[in-house]
């Protein structure tokens, strides 16, 4: 199909961030928007399905709602072998299924008049002048002033910003399993297991209560070492099992995924990426509510383009990155970097993480929305301190531990 129109911003994604950059364009005015994905809705993605405690802010910043089912999580418990504290949130994360999730958010957008084109897929594009040309699969055409990535991993538009630079993504696997197979613990909270660091895993376990008596599993590892697809699988179902739960031999779903970099490029004149084309969470994992707030400072910045003819999108990355979701994203960097390094590293600051008094309680806090932990740098360095001078016992609380 060729649209001989040069339109004003084709968005290519319709995923959170596409839907939300979309609705936050409707906001301003802006019209002449049409939103392509390769898949029909609804579509499954690979994903724990956590909403964290900022999300109703998100959405409601670009006039959205969540309207599909829901699983209210109060409370994260977050454990180490034998070592276990759980630590309550200001506000609940909200666990959803994305195939509702996503299709609810397109349903929205649509409802606003904003014309989405699904089953496209768009293979390349070419900054031409006074426009974006994008050639589509099977043989189409169409032209944009501006044209925004919000196609994922990917992402299209990420890759021709970035070129080929080499640099290893995160990994992510999850599955989706009905409690009554297991005897995963169903109190709603949502538990975070650092136990397979130990054996290498850079990153966590995770099981997030699902509607309808389901559990969601998974484990992220972060690029500081490399780790292939079935030794990552083998880490999983390993610690998984302390809870009764086995994963089956097929089902779990894997994603490689790009950290945040606050000096990565995010925009070209008439491009801007948004979502996990921009990079996700290093720390967590994280990108739903980060794409639903990175998508307000992405509208932002088109509709004042769209008004200025200004298109070169100089700013962008620098307001992304002043904003508060470029400020928690680019903290979060840090401490992924340091938590997750390679090498015996990690012990000193997982031994931060879980024994000192404040840490958990700070993040817990940044997770629900309640705090911008960006903001708290008195307090990070106060934990930095007493860490110093209790780093040792804490070290070897954490090997007592680990013998579980
Ligand atoms: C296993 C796993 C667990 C996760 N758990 C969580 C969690 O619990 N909480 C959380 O907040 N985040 C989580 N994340 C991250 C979260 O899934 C992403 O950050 C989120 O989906 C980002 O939204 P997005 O709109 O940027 O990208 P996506 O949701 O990936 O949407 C991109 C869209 O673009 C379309 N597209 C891609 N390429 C093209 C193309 N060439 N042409 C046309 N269309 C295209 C795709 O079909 C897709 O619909 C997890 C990720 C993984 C992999």
């Amino acid at each position: 199909m060729t649209d001989p129109r040069v339109h004003d911003v084709v968005i290519v994604g319709a995923g959170p961030a596409g839907a939300a950059v979309a609705a936050r364009l409707h906001q301003h005015g802006v019209r002449d928007v049409v939103v392509l994905d390769r898949y029909d809705f609804p579509r499954d993605k690979p994903c724990g399905g956590g909403l964290t405690g900022h999300i109703d802010e998100a959405l409601a910043a670009v006039d959205l709602r969540l309207t599909v089912p829901s699983v209210a999580s109060p409370a994260a418990t977050v454990r180490f072998g034998s070592f276990e504290r759980t630590v309550t949130m200001g506000r609940p994360v909200r666990v959803i299924r994305r195939v509702e999730f996503d299709a609810s958010l397109v349903e929205q957008v649509r409802a606003k008049g904003v014309e989405l084109r699904t089953g496209v897929v768009v293979d390349e594009l070419a900054v031409a002048g006074d426009h974006v040309a994008l050639k589509l699969g099977g043989g189409g055409q169409l032209a944009a002033k501006i044209v925004v990535g919000a196609d994922g991993a990917a992402s299209v538009v990420r890759k021709h910003l970035t070129g080929n630079a080499k640099a290893l993504p995160h990994r992510l696997f999850m599955a989706e399993l009905p409690v009554a197979a297991t005897a995963a613990p169903r109190d709603d909270a949502m538990i975070y297991d650092f136990t397979a660091m130990a054996d290498g895993l850079r990153g966590y376990v995770w099981l997030f209560p699902v509607a309808g008596d389901r559990v969601n599993v998974g484990l992220m590892h972060y690029p500081s070492s490399r780790r292939g697809g079935p030794e990552l699988l083998a880490l999983l179902r390993k610690h998984l099992a302390p809870y009764g739960v086995a994963l089956p031999a097929k089902g779990s779903r894997g994603w490689p995924v790009w950290g945040y970099h606050p000096s990565a490029p995010v925009s070209a004149p008439r491009l801007v990426t948004v979502g996990d084309a921009a990079g996700i969470d290093g720390l967590t994992g994280e990108g739903i509510a980060v794409a639903m707030e990175q998508a307000q400072v992405a509208g932002d910045a088109i509709a004042r383009a769209l008004t200025s003819g200004d298109v070169g999108f100089a700013g962008y990355r620098r307001a992304l990155r002043k904003a508060v979701v470029g400020r928690e994203l680019a903290l979060d960097r840090h401490l992924a970097r340091l938590l997750y390094q390679h090498g015996p590293g990690w012990q000193r600051w997982l031994s931060l993480v879980l024994f000192d008094p404040d840490v958990l309680e700070m993040y817990a806090a940044r997770v629900a929305g309640t705090e911008v932990l960006a903001d708290q740098k008195a307090r990070l360095w106060g934990a930095l301190v007493r860490h110093g001078f209790a780093a040792r016992r804490r070290r070897r609380e954490l090997t007592a531990a680990a013998a579980r």
